[in-house]
Parts: structure tokens; sequence; C-alpha cells
């Protein structure tokens, strides 16, 4: 058996019950492949990747709060500090009933790749919880929020690691968590990320992460001898990805059609009306059934959808394996050209070789949405200067990592002969500057 078929085996046989995290390494470790293989003794030698694919630490905790009826609620806490050889643990916060050890480790291993290629000095960490932000008051989150962070304020720190925004963690739980943090360590210091404004937050941090989707697809599709503008794009989701996504998209010139929640899906034939979508989604938290009071042309459809209208570019923004080999075939037949990953892991692995094969350029999460931690890591700048970038600095900065991370895994593709491949490039772009490190950093 070879070096990563050896790896593959013991890591499905010592995390049983974890599918999302196999599927995430043999994801990774397949597409490494050609660069294994041309080191392996060294790599086998010095157990690269049995040491790469087990974290550094785990923390599993208790999180009890009170409930606004005097009820005691009783959450998980998770936080996985999984690789810190180029920078302090960084990743984000996932507060969401479908969470578990598994997810959070999928996400830390993959988070490791996708903040090595932003180019910036931050490692591979991811967190959350299993509670439920939907239907909560501002107190419950609260409670629930102070509660967590007495915890994880154990393990975290400005230079040891520094949490963020996920999926259910926005602008009001990282704002309570801040402040119990600083509470309880006593210490006004950037320990988390995507924090408000006025208490040490990045302009453009909230954009980042759909902005940066776009810049990215735009110069993948411009190297491609194509241009967003003009293109028909399918968006899922509905949170601050997709939102953002939505908004950059308009502003090159592309139709978005489609976007989706939980409950349903919607289809506005004359483009999303991002105001009332961040009305509906920011401001009331609500659902988007209510979509068709601000837009009587559009349709509401209750489950999911979104990848059977036809499009030039799809932009999977929801959570992970939404995005099927069913819904590959749709698209393809649709005679769709990109697919680019705003969230985690959303293209399942049959749906991506589909596609692969197929000729659809596939840019993967971890590059393709690399720019919301990358902004957060200039927030971790601006917080150690003690000073605030303006908004076009951020975005300007913002742009030009998004625009080096396509060319670096279109580079890194070309380099090992699977020109335009970026699922192999990103990966291996990714590894290559953690696998140094980590042979210069000797045995831990
Ligand atoms: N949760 C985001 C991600 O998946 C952002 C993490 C961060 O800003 O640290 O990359």
């Amino acid at each position: 058996m070879g070096y990563v078929d050896e790896v593959l085996a013991s890591v499905i046989e010592k995390n049983p019950s974890q599918p999302e995290f196999h599927q995430a390494v043999k994801e990774v470790l397949e597409s490494l492949r050609p660069v294994i293989d041309a080191n392996e003794e060294a790599y086998r030698k010095d157990a690269l990747l049995e040491r790469l694919v087990e974290p550094d630490r785990q923390f599993m905790f208790r999180v009890p709060w009170v409930d606004d009826k005097g009820q005691v609620q009783v959450n998980r806490g998770f936080r996985v500090q999984f690789n810190n050889s180029i920078g302090p643990y960084k990743g984000g916060l996932r507060l969401h009933p479908s969470v578990n050890l598994g997810i959070i480790k999928f996400l830390g291993f993959e988070q490791i790749f996708k903040n090595s290629l932003t180019g910036l000095p931050i490692g591979g960490g991811k967190g959350g919880s299993d509670f439920d932000p939907k239907g909560k008051s501002d107190r419950e989150v609260m409670a629930f929020c102070q509660s967590f962070m007495t915890e994880l304020c154990k393990y975290i720190g400005a230079d040891t690691d520094v949490p963020a925004g996920d999926i259910g963690t926005g602008a009001r739980e990282i704002g309570y968590m801040f402040g119990q943090y600083k509470k309880i360590r006593g210490l006004y210091e950037g320990v988390l990320t995507g924090k408000g404004l006025s208490y040490g937050g990045s302009l453009a941090r909230t954009e980042a992460t759909g902005y940066g989707l776009l810049y990215l697809t735009a110069e993948m599709l411009k190297c491609n001898g194509s241009d967003i503008a003009g293109k028909t794009v399918c968006v899922s989701g509905a949170g601050n990805v997709a939102i953002y996504a939505i908004q950059k998209a308009q502003q090159l010139g592309a139709k978005v059609v489609t976007c989706s929640d939980s409950t349903g899906w919607v289809y506005d034939p004359d483009g999303i009306d991002v105001a009332a979508l961040q009305e509906i989604k920011e401001v009331k938290r609500a659902r988007l059934t209510e979509y068709k009071n601000y837009r009587p042309n559009a349709e509401y459809h209750e489950g999911r959808g979104v990848w059977s209208v036809k499009c030039d570019v799809a932009l999977p923004c929801a959570t992970q394996n939404e995005l099927t080999l069913d819904d590959a075939k749709t698209l393809v037949a649709n005679g769709v050209t990109a697919v680019a990953e705003g969230a985690n892991m959303p293209t399942t692995y049959e749906a991506t070789q589909y596609l692969l094969e197929n000729k659809v350029l596939f840019a993967p999460g971890k590059a393709a949405n690399a720019g919301g931690v990358a902004t957060s890591a200039l927030e971790m700048s601006q917080n150690s200067e003690r000073l605030s970038w303006t908004f076009e600095e951020v975005d300007s900065k913002l742009q030009g990592i998004m625009v080096n991370i396509f060319h670096n895994m279109d580079d890194a593709a070309k380099r090992y002969g699977f020109e335009g491949n970026y699922v192999v490039g990103a990966n291996i772009a990714g590894f290559e500057k953690v696998a140094n490190a980590m042979t210069a950093q000797g045995i831990c």
C-alpha cells in the first residue's frame, strides 16, 4: 500500500463516525499524491502526514446557560487547534445544531491549507457548538456566548489562537464573546476577529468572504478567456457569505437569480434584491418566505432546488455537501461553465470529480472563500499596530490576495502536470508551505 493510502486507512480507523473529516482528508491527500510520491521517503520517515492529520489538541466542554423560562440548557463546546506551524491557530466558531467533533475537525483541517494559501502567517483551527442561535432572544444568545467563552478563554489569545465567525456566529455573538474574554482575562487584545468597528474590528471584514469569492471567480474566468460581466449566477445560502457574494457579483455586472435558506429557495428572474435580503436576514433574522413581500415577481419554493436553475456560474455559499452528484449533472446539462465554493466543502467528492471531468472551472472553497480569514488576518495586523485602515485599503489588499491565491493554485497545478485542476493546485500550494515549516521546525 502507498503512503497516502496507509494514512487514509488509519484516519478512517482512528476516527470512527467522522465522515466529513474522512472526506476532507481524502480529498486533500488524494490530490497531494504527486507531491507525496516525489518525497515519499523523507515524508514517511518524518511521519509528516500522520502529524498533519492529527490535531495538536482538541477541547470539548460543557456549556450550561439559562433560557428565558429559567430552564438550564446544556450544549457542547469545541475548539480544535489543528496546526500552528505557520502562525497562531486561526479559524471560525460555528454555532449550529449539526456541529460535532467530526464537523469541527473537517473544518479545522481545511483551514490549515486555506490559511496557508492566503500567504499570511496564520495556522489552522476551528471551533463551535451545537447551540442553535435561531429563534433565541438576544439575552439567551448572550448567556450562551458568555458561558462558552468562560471555558474557551483558557485556550485562546491574540498570539495563540484567534477565533472568528462562521455559520451562526456573527457580529452579535463575537461582541458578547469579546466582552466576556476581556472581563475574565483582563486583556484588551485582538483575541477574536470579525469584531465591531467601535472595538477593534476591520472595515470590509463583513463583506470579505463574499467579495473575495467574486474577486477569485472573476480572475479565474478572465484567465480562461471569459468574463464575469453578463453572466447568470446561481447562489445558494442567504447568510453573510451569500449576501456579499451577490452584492459583488452584481457590482461586477453579473445577474444573480437565486438564494436559499434552511427552509426553501428563491428564484428572482430580475436579479436578487440585496437590500431586501439584508433586511430579511440581517435585520429581522427572518425566513426567505418574506422575500415575496419585497419582490412580487420572484418565486419562493420549499425545500432545495437552487441547482436546477440554468446558470453560467454556480456559487454554493450555504454549507457542506449541499451540491451533490445529481446537482452537478443538472448544472452541467444546463451549461454551467464555472463553480466556485463560498462555503466550506459544499460540493461532495463525487460531484467535484464529475465537474472536473466535464471541464467545468472549479475553485475549491479553501481558495475561493479564503477572503474572510485573510481579512481576519488583516484585522489582526491592524490590532497589533493599534491603527485602522480605510475600507479601500483593506478591500484592495483583499483583491490582491485573492488574485494571488488564484495564480498560486494555477501555477502549482501546472507544475505537477494538472493544468486547470484547481483542486489539486490549491491543495498542493497550501500544503507545500505548511510541510516546509513543519520540516524546518523538527519533530513536534
Ligand atoms: N469561518 C471563516 C472560514 O471558514 C472565517 C474564519 C476566520 O476569519 O478566522 O474561513
